[in-house]
Order: C-alpha cells, then sequence, then structure tokens
C-alpha cells in the first residue's frame, strides 16, 4: 500500500504538475472538462481489478455482482437521462463506440456520408488514415460560404451516392443541427442515420440543444465533453439495435470493459441530471455567446479576428485568422504564454497547413464548471481580444488570467 508519491516519484510529479496547470491556467479546449472528484474516485477505485467480459447478468467471469449493479445503474441512468430505449456504456472512448457503431449499421466497403474533417468533422465520420476512411467508400459534405452545413448538399450527395450510413455529428462548429431535416434524407434514400453528439451531450441533457436520440437510429457520444464525465464512450439507439450493437462492442472490438471508468460514468449521469449541471451548462452556453460577441466587436475586426458563422448555439466558438497577422499556431502560442489554454483548428479552405491552420477553436465548458459567470466570461474575452492584438501586453494580461483563477479554485483542497 506504498502512496504513489513514494512509490514512484517521477509519476507523482508529472501528475501534481498537470494538477497545478489546470488550476492556474484558464482551459478553453472546447472538448475539455473538470471531472468532479466524486467522478475520479469511482474511476481510481477497486473496480479497475475487475474482469467482466459480456453485460450484467451474462458474463464469462465469476464475482460480478457487484460490478453488475454499477454497470446497470449506469445503462439506466443514461438511458433515462438522454430518452433512449438502449444504452452501452462500454465502449473505452469516444473513437470506440464510433468504430462500434459503424461496423453494426455497415460492411466495409458500403458508403458512408459525413461531414468534411476540414470543415468540422472528426477523424471517425470518414477521414482518410481512420478505419473509417480505409474500410468504407466515404463522401463528405460541407459547410456554405456562411459557415453553416449545407443540407442541399446533404440531400444532394445522399440521392446520389445512396450512403447506408448519414453521420450527423462534428467536432469544431459553432451550431445546432437539424436532426429532423437528417432524418427526412435518410428515409428518403433509405439510409441509417448516426448522431455522434460526443461535443454537445452536456448540453442536450440540460435540454439546452434538440436531443438526436428522438431521431436517430444510433447516438454515440463521449463522457468526458460538455457531459463532464470520465474520459469514455456510449452509444444509444433504438431497442430494434440492441443485439448488434451489443456484439459489435463486445465481442467485436472489445475485450474486458472498465467497470472502474464505467461507475465512474454512473456518477456523472447523475450529476447530469442535476439543476445545478443544467445551470452550468447554462453558464457554459452564455459563455460561449459572450466570447462570440466581444470577438466581432469592432477593435477585434480590426485586428482581423473574425468569428464563424458570425456567432454561436453552442459551447465552443470558431475563431477565423484568415485576415490577421497571426496563424493558429501563433494565436494558440501568444495563448499559451498568458495562461489560456485553446486549440488551433483549421477554417473551411484554410489557405495554411494543418499543422499551422488560420483558426482556433475556443470552448467554455471547463471555465463553467469552475463556476465562471458571464461577468467572468466577459473578462476572458477582453483579455483574449487583447492577447490578439497586433501588439499586447503579456506580464499584464497574464496577471488578469491569474486574478480569474484564483476568483474560481479547482479542486481546492487538492495539491495542498
Ligand atoms: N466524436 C467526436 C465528434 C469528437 O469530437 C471526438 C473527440 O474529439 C470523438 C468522437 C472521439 O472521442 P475520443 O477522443 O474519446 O476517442
Amino acid at each position: 500500500n506504498t502512496p504513489l508519491h513514494e512509490l514512484d516519484p517521477d509519476i507523482a510529479a508529472a501528475l501534481d504538475a498537470e494538477l497545478h496547470r489546470q488550476q492556474s491556467t484558464l482551459e478553453m479546449i472546447a472538448s475539455e472538462n473538470f471531472a468532479p472528484v466524486a467522478v475520479m474516485e469511482a474511476q481510481g477505485s477497486v473496480l479497475t481489478n475487475k474482469y467482466a467480459e459480456g453485460y450484467p447478468g451474462r458474463r464469462y467471469y465469476g464475482g460480478c455482482e457487484h460490478v453488475d449493479v454499477a454497470e446497470q445503474i449506469a445503462i439506466d441512468r443514461v438511458k433515462e437521462l438522454f430518452g433512449a430505449e438502449y444504452a452501452n456504456v462500454q465502449p473505452h472512448s469516444g473513437a470506440s463506440a464510433n468504430q462500434a457503431a459503424l461496423f453494426a449499421l455497415a460492411q466495409p466497403g458500403d458508403t458512408i456520408l459525413g461531414l468534411d474533417l476540414a470543415h468540422g468533422g472528426h477523424l471517425t465520420h470518414g477521414m482518410r488514415l481512420n478505419f473509417s476512411g480505409k474500410q468504407f467508400d466515404v463522401v463528405a459534405y460541407h459547410v456554405d460560404d456562411a459557415g453553416l452545413v449545407d443540407m442541399a448538399e446533404v440531400e444532394r450527395l445522399a440521392k446520389e451516392h445512396r450512403p447506408k450510413v448519414i453521420i450527423a455529428g462534428w467536432s469544431a462548429y459553432p451550431r445546432q443541427l437539424d436532426f429532423a431535416e437528417f432524418r427526412r434524407i435518410a428515409d428518403e434514400v433509405e439510409a441509417y442515420l448516426w448522431v455522434d453528439m460526443a461535443h454537445f451531450a452536456g448540453l442536450v441533457a440540460a435540454g439546452l440543444h434538440p436531443n438526436p436520440v428522438e431521431h436517430a437510429d444510433v447516438v454515440t457520444s463521449t463522457t468526458h465533453k460538455t457531459l463532464g464525465g470520465p474520459r469514455g464512450g456510449i452509444i444509444l439507439a433504438r431497442k430494434a439495435f440492441a443485439k448488434k450493437l451489443n456484439s459489435s462492442v463486445f465481442p467485436g472490438f472489445q475485450g474486458g470493459p472498465l467497470e472502474h471508468v464505467i461507475a465512474a460514468k454512473a456518477v456523472s449521469f447523475k450529476v447530469a441530471a442535476s439543476e445545478e449541471f443544467r445551470e452550468r451548462q447554462v453558464r457554459t452556453v452564455d459563455g460561449a455567446r459572450i466570447l462570440a460577441e466581444r470577438l466581432t466587436a469592432p477593435d477585434a475586426r480590426e485586428a482581423g479576428v473574425n468569428v464563424l458563422s458570425g456567432g454561436t448555439d453552442v459551447h465552443l466558438i470558431l475563431v477565423d485568422l484568415r485576415e490577421s497577422a497571426l496563424d493558429g499556431q501563433q494565436a494558440e502560442d501568444r495563448l499559451h504564454e498568458v495562461g489560456i489554454t485553446v486549440n488551433r483548428n483549421a477554417v473551411p479552405n484554410d489557405p495554411r497547413p494543418p499543422m499551422v491552420t488560420s483558426g482556433l477553436r475556443i470552448g467554455t465548458p471547463a471555465l463553467a464548471t469552475r463556476g465562471f459567470t458571464a461577468e467572468d466570461f466577459t473578462e476572458v474575452a477582453d483579455v483574449i481580444a487583447e492577447t490578439l492584438k497586433p501588439s499586447y501586453d503579456a506580464p499584464a494580461l497574464k496577471a488578469r488570467v491569474t486574478a480569474l483563477a484564483d476568483k474560481h479554485p479547482l479542486y481546492p483542497g487538492l495539491g495542498e
């Protein structure tokens, strides 16, 4: 029972340093969040020791009576949270959930239709080096000049290519998708509709975003982005797909489920059903709106900063730097210098290479979890706008970031 800092001081030091980084800087990577201590407690529990291949009540190992309870609670809670007929809580990650879902709906060689990666789609929606791009015949749709998903193109491509699966979902898109329209198009060409709600699942749980479960055949998600739980994946679906999806996850792609993570998922689903969680998601979306407003103000525009689609309906904004003196890499580095973590992101038809880009993706979930209010997000937005101007006072901006971090302590008591 030797504690970590004695058994392995090297790893303990890396963990301590990461805790300090999270506590002292402003985390604005749109796909990140801070899991509650109770979620981390479940994730760091004895359940990591248990093999439980199979599903609750039908395991290939003995001694599963307690993990069965935890996994069944996770299943019941997530079905209730999203109004789903079926749930699988075993996928190790969002990408694993997507792989299992896609292979349950289609065979290698079938055609799939998804949002282009360079226009905000995800790797697993058909990127050439991903399993989805290697094993399926991929057709991609795009955003139009206004930065909105071009539903006329979706319909045209669907009719032309008759895909087996239409994928609706995104990693970098600031607006809501029209799931009813996707459903109509899918029905017209007899395709399955798969929605990947990894990014906006927390907003759906809070009732602030349309629920794709009402329209899609299969819905996948991560549990660690807006949903605020442990790192992992889930699959929701109509009952008719239950058998296929279960066998696609196990034994199709995975062996033993991570029961410690599943228990942590269960805790996060309980949190996600609470009023406190709903209120946090309201601050998340408000914060993103404030960012969009401040970064489209005249002085930001003068510095060549624009916001794709002109605003946001969700937890993130996409900053377009094509008219700025800074590229995506330089802007990311500058914000890092003042203590704000974001990621550079390609804009549609980006003139720069993918490792440089001409954009930034900036999200509010992690700061909302820290307790940031509209007033705090206004200050954050102003710090970002100042940092992206041709000349900027890094020490002064960093002091403003530190003041915000100090105002909303993260994991108080931890690391002291
Ligand atoms: N789906 C979408 C839309 C995502 O944005 C992501 C992650 O960025 C994933 C799936 C993959 O999740 P993971 O990183 O857990 O594999």
